[in-house]
């Protein structure tokens, strides 16, 4: 849960999530090896000054974590603290972090980009009973963003379909299908629109698999699992620049099993595995 009323935080020992600009402060512990600050206030001295930006928004091991946003304020990096991105972070820590390092995440995104009320123009205030930011000039309140995100791992008989984006390209990945959830349609339609409008294909058989919160920016994705139904692979050459099926004995470069994504294509594989074993 997140909350804004801090008392006691003088006293205790919390997790400080810190962000400057778009990176987080971690101290190097040891060559390599990266650990959010942990301490009193006193810790991190220069924190002080930003207390009324401080949320809190979790545990973390039974200890309390506050977010503190330094926005466009430089860090003197002290005591063997070090600015990383939030990407490096989270694939050092396998995961452990994602979830609290996410909500802080989308809550620093969310105070930086609604400073000012969209419907009425003048400045909006962080209100403390909820999380959110009101306009006391028109009413209007906002909430910190979520994006829905479908994402999808099709299997056709014994391949999979993998796909390589634009943003893609340079790290040589390729990935399953996702997409942004548009205004007024299920997650259902937006698999069946997003497969067509990337692939060319149709498929069926469609099942929900898991979700997962991904920090860049403030995505939900929601992920599914499909079987082919029809058509011949087609990609724009734009958004999706290549696609194909992929025998599990011949993937190319795939992500991590961090994200959601590394996890449908695993679960794929055990449905290539018992397909192929049905057939003998
Ligand atoms: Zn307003």
């Amino acid at each position: 849960m997140i909350r804004q009323n801090l008392q006691s935080i003088h006293s205790n020992n919390v997790h400080w999530l810190v962000f400057s600009g778009d990176q987080l402060l971690v101290r190097e512990v040891a060559e390599g090896d990266w650990q959010i600050p942990f301490g009193q206030l006193q810790s991190l001295a220069f924190v002080d000054a930003y207390q009324e930006q401080m949320v809190e928004v979790g545990e973390f091991e039974q200890q309390t974590c506050i977010m503190v946003d330094m926005g466009a304020e430089q860090i003197e990096l002290t005591d063997n603290l070090l600015l990383v991105s939030l990407r490096n972070f989270l694939l050092q820590h396998q995961g452990s972090w994602l979830e609290l390092v996410s909500r802080a995440w989308q809550v620093a995104q969310f105070q930086r980009t609604h400073r000012f009320c969209g419907q009425c123009g003048m400045p909006m205030q962080q209100i403390d009973w909820e999380m959110a930011r009101q306009c006391f000039q028109c009413g209007h309140r906002c909430y910190p963003r979520y994006s829905p995100c479908i994402i999808v791992g099709i299997r056709k008989d014994d391949k999979i379909l993998l796909a390589q984006g634009k943003a893609q390209r340079n790290r040589n990945l390729f990935s399953v299908l996702a997409g942004f959830v548009e205004s007024g349609e299920s997650l259902e339609q937006a698999v069946h629109r997003e497969v067509f409008e990337e692939a060319g294909i149709k498929v069926k058989n469609l099942r929900y698999f898991a979700s997962q919160p991904w920090p860049f920016p403030h995505s939900l994705m929601m992920g599914f699992l499909a079987d082919y139904d029809s058509g011949e692979i087609q990609v724009d050459g734009e958004e999706i620049l290549e696609a194909d099926w992929y025998l599990p004995e011949q993937l190319p470069n795939i992500p991590a099993k961090i994200s959601i994504a590394g996890q449908i294509i695993e679960q794929v594989m055990t449905e290539i595995k018992a397909w192929r074993n049905a057939q003998n």
